[in-house]
C-alpha cells in the first residue's frame, strides 16, 4: 500500500491516481454524497457504517456499482475498524452521533462513539500510516462572541451540566488526539470543522432547521421558529463543503492542522423561515416557539456563528459556490421530488 501524502502530488483525489477510500459515516447525509463524488472521479470506496443516524436509503444506489462496498458495523469496534484501514489508502472519518435532540437525549451515546470511535480511527491509522481526515464541529467554539470563528481562537465552552456541551467536548478531544499523533508521530491527521451544512437528503430528524422549514413551508404547518428568531447562522451547501474536505485530503500541507468549512453569507432564523416560505409560495404562518418548549432542559442554544473561511482559502482556494437560496431552492426541490423527512 503506497502513503498518498508522500507520494503522490496534488490534484490526484479528483484526478490521476485512483485509490481506495475508507470512508467512515458514510450512509450519512455528508457521507452519502461524499461517496458519490470520490467514486465519480473512480476511485474505490469502502464504508464503514452502523446505519443509525445514517441511512442505507442514502447509499442503496450505490451498492451494486464497481468499487463501492458497505460494511455495517460501528467505529467502536477496533478490529472491525484496524480491518478496514488496513484495505484503503486514506480515510475520511465522518462517523459521529449528530443533532442537537440526539445529544441531549442520549449523551452516553454521543460522548462514547465520538471519543472511542476517533481512537478507534487514530489508533489504527496510526498502525497502517494512512492520512486521515477527521470531521469535527463549529460547536467547538461554543459561546465564543469572538466572530468571525478563526480556527485559532478560544473555546467557550458552558458547564458539564448542560448536556448541550458534551458533544464540543467530545468534539474537542477528537481534535487534540488528532493533533497528538501527529505532534508525536507525524501521522498526517487533518481537522475540518464543519459549520451549519445543509442540502439534499438531510433529515429534519435529528433537529436541523432547514429540512423541517422546508418540510413544514411545503405542507402548509406552522414554521416553528424558536427563540426570538434572531438567532443567526451560515448555512453551507454540501456539495461546496465536499469540495473543500476533498481539497484538503489532497493537499499535503493540511497535515497537523485544523481548518473551518462553510459558508459565510448570514442569515438569522426569522428570515430563513421568511425566505422559505417566499420561495415555496406557502400559505404557511410564523410560529414563535420558546426554547423551554422547543428543547428539553440541559440544552443552550448559540447566538451567532460565522466561520473565518481564509485560512482553507488560502490553504486550497477555497470559495463556496452557492448562496443561501439556490441551497433553499436545491432542498425545496428535493422534497419536491419526493424525499421524506
Ligand atoms: N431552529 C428553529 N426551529 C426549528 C429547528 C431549529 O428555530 O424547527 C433553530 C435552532 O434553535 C437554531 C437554528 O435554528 O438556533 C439552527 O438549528 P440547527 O439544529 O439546524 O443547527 P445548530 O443549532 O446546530 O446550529
Amino acid at each position: 500500500m503506497i502513503n498518498i501524502w508522500i507520494e503522490y502530488p496534488s490534484g490526484n483525489l479528483l484526478g490521476g491516481f485512483k485509490m481506495k477510500y475508507l470512508v467512515t459515516g458514510g450512509s450519512g447525509f455528508v457521507g452519502s454524497h461524499l461517496c458519490e463524488t470520490l467514486l465519480g472521479a473512480g476511485h474505490q470506496v469502502l464504508v464503514l457504517d452502523n446505519l443509525s443516524t445514517g441511512s442505507y436509503a442514502n447509499i442503496e444506489h450505490l451498492e451494486g456499482k464497481p468499487g463501492f462496498e458497505l460494511r455495517v458495523g460501528s467505529v467502536n469496534d477496533y478490529d472491525l475498524v484496524e480491518e478496514c484501514v488496513r484495505e484503503c489508502s486514506a480515510v475520511f472519518h465522518l462517523a459521529s452521533a449528530v443533532g442537537v435532540r440526539l445529544i441531549v437525549d442520549q449523551p452516553v451515546l454521543t460522548i462514547e462513539s465520538i471519543v472511542n470511535g476517533t481512537d478507534n480511527v487514530l489508533k489504527a491509522s496510526s498502525r497502517y500510516r494512512r492520512k486521515v481526515l477527521i470531521t469535527s464541529t463549529s460547536e467547538v467554539y461554543g459561546k465564543s462572541d469572538k466572530l468571525p470563528f478563526r480556527e485559532d481562537g478560544d473555546s467557550v465552552i458552558g458547564a458539564t451540566t448542560t448536556r448541550r456541551w458534551a458533544y464540543a467536548c467530545a468534539k474537542a478531544l477528537d481534535e487534540f488526539l488528532g493533533l497528538a499523533h501527529w505532534h508525536e508521530t507525524r501521522l498526517p491527521v487533518v481537522i475540518v470543522r464543519l459549520f451549519n451544512t445543509v442540502g439534499p437528503r438531510q433529515t429534519g430528524q435529528y433537529g436541523m432547521v432547514i429540512p423541517r422549514f422546508v418540510r413544514q413551508a411545503l405542507s402548509n404547518e406552522p414554521i416553528t421558529v424558536y427563540g426570538d428568531g434572531m438567532q443567526a447562522r451560515c448555512f453551507g451547501h454540501v456539495q461546496d463543503i465536499i469540495t473543500g474536505i476533498a481539497g484538503l485530503m489532497e493537499h499535503t500541507g493540511a497535515a497537523g492542522q485544523v481548518f473551518n468549512i462553510g459558508n459565510d453569507e448570514e442569515t438569522t432564523i426569522l428570515d430563513l423561515a421568511n425566505r422559505v416560505i417566499a420561495l415555496t409560495g406557502s400559505a404557511s404562518k410564523i410560529k414563535i416557539i420558546p426554547f423551554s418548549e422547543a428543547y428539553p432542559a440541559g440544552f443552550e442554544d448559540m447566538h451567532r456563528r460565522i466561520p473565518d473561511l481564509n485560512k482553507v482559502k488560502a490553504a486550497i482556494g477555497y470559495a463556496p459556490k452557492r448562496n443561501l437560496d439556490a441551497i433553499l431552492t436545491d432542498v425545496i426541490n428535493q422534497f419536491k421530488g419526493g424525499q421524506k423527512v
